[in-house]
């Protein structure tokens, strides 16, 4: 077996020898020429059953080769035998839930999660009763009916981390879906922790460079099937370049993530030492939920933290406003360093309720960390937070304190 970064540059291109090319083939046909009708009738009924592949691709929505092999490269990285992409992350989580339907209507999920995904569990959209629970409750939670487990880890924007060995023994013959966006599989590999379904946003990490929306499911071939009959049904799909994209930025994922996580080691630690900053969730400082699984479950702390700004919402606006270098923007997992703010921006589709209780305050910005040069990252965060003090002073007890007590050294 390849060691991962052998796996990163040379997953997905075993046909290439004999295709005799260096560079993935794009393929963008629509339809497939079918001169031997019986080879295309068995191949079409394999493709709407689920197969990977056939004989004849016959039309687009059932398989394309160029996303093929980027699903069959990501499957490498992760472990498992089969990955199935679709056209964003939130199509790969739909196919999920339309694929369990037909085998309970009960959902147990975890919070917090990603805002939109969130959203969609609770609005019931795909016909399934969303049960949000503690992970510790999923044991008593699960009824007959229950189809899947739903976690996100590390959390979405909190940075809790969520245990998947105790959640996959809780679930019992319930399979868990883990959403494993923000570990990427350089650090976190959940199908060898018991997951069924490995569920990624490859607009974020596993694309890389912020040009690609996309989203993939990765298990075994068993649980592959049903979710390329619900893709060929619903027309989800990957469009080849984009699945170009993604294929070209995986040789260079692990360097990208280790790269940005020895910078987002250094801006944590300088931003808990800011008196302008309250809170800072990194799972490489130990405070967030389940910190101790860094090391064992995650291999590192990740590239992702969020920080409260003492002075609340308009501080928080006010260093969106000032960053020079980073990008106020969201999304993550990019090249390029991103902040935003999750209560105005990514986390407006969940309830009030909801955002105190998982920690999502109106000072909390999220900080995606790139591969820049780190000490221009932190010259300009530096400068974002100055600004921001001089218009929003924090002018509460603690926040005074603490600066006296940073300016002593202490
Ligand atoms: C972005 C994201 C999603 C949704 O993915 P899209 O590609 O935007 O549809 C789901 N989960 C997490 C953790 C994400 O960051």
């Amino acid at each position: 077996m390849l060691r991962f970064q052998t796996t990163a540059v040379h997953a997905g291109r075993e046909d290439f020898a004999t295709l005799c090319v260096h560079a993935p083939p794009l393929d963008l046909s629509t339809t497939y020429p079918v001169s031997d009708l019986g080879v295309g009738t068995a191949s079409f009924d394999a493709l709407v059953g689920g197969a990977a592949d056939a004989a004849n691709p016959i039309y687009a929505r059932l398989h394309n080769p160029t996303v093929a092999r980027a699903e069959n490269a990501i499957a490498a990285l992760e472990g498992t035998q089969a990955c199935v992409a679709y056209g964003s992350g939130m199509a790969a989580l739909t196919a999920v839930l339309l694929a369990r339907r037909q085998h309970g209507g009960h959902v147990l999920v975890v919070r917090p999660l990603y805002g939109t995904a969130d959203h969609l569990l609770a609005s019931g959209l795909c016909g399934l009763e969303a049960e949000f629970v503690d992970a510790g409750q999923i044991a008593a939670r699960r009824r007959a009916d229950t189809t899947l487990v739903v976690i996100e880890t590390p959390a979405n924007p909190t940075l809790d981390l969520v245990d998947i060995r105790a959640v996959v023994a809780a679930a019992g013959d319930v399979p868990v879906l883990v959403d494993s966006t923000f570990a990427t599989p350089v650090l976190q590999q959940p199908a060898a922790l018991g997951a069924t379904y490995v569920l990624h946003s490859a607009t974020k990490f596993l694309g890389g460079h912020g040009d690609v929306i996309a989203g993939v499911v990765c298990c075994d071939e068993a649980h592959a099937a049903p979710l390329r009959t619900v893709r060929a049904a619903t027309g989800a799909l990957l469009h080849p370049l984009a699945a170009y994209l993604l294929h070209r930025g995986l040789p260079t994922l692990a360097l990208r993530v280790e790269r940005a996580q020895a910078n987002a080691r250094v801006l944590a630690q300088r931003l808990a030492e800011h008196p302008a900053v309250s809170r800072v969730d990194y799972p490489g400082l130990g405070k967030v939920r389940n910190a101790h699984l860094v090391g064992t479950q995650m291999c590192g702390p990740g590239t992702l933290m969020s920080f409260e700004m003492r002075a609340g919402h308009a501080a928080a606006a006010a260093v969106m406003a000032a960053v020079q270098v980073m990008t106020p923007a969201v999304s993550l997992g990019s090249v390029d360093t991103l902040i935003q703010h999750p209560a105005g921006l990514t986390h407006r589709v969940v309830d009030d309720a909801t955002r105190a209780a998982t920690g999502i305050t109106p000072g909390l910005l999220r900080l995606s960390v790139g591969i820049e040069d780190v000490e221009d990252l932190w010259d300009d965060l530096a400068q974002a937070l100055a600004r921001a003090e001089a218009r929003c002073p924090a002018d509460d007890a603690a926040g005074r304190r603490r600066t006296l007590s940073v300016a002593a050294g202490a």
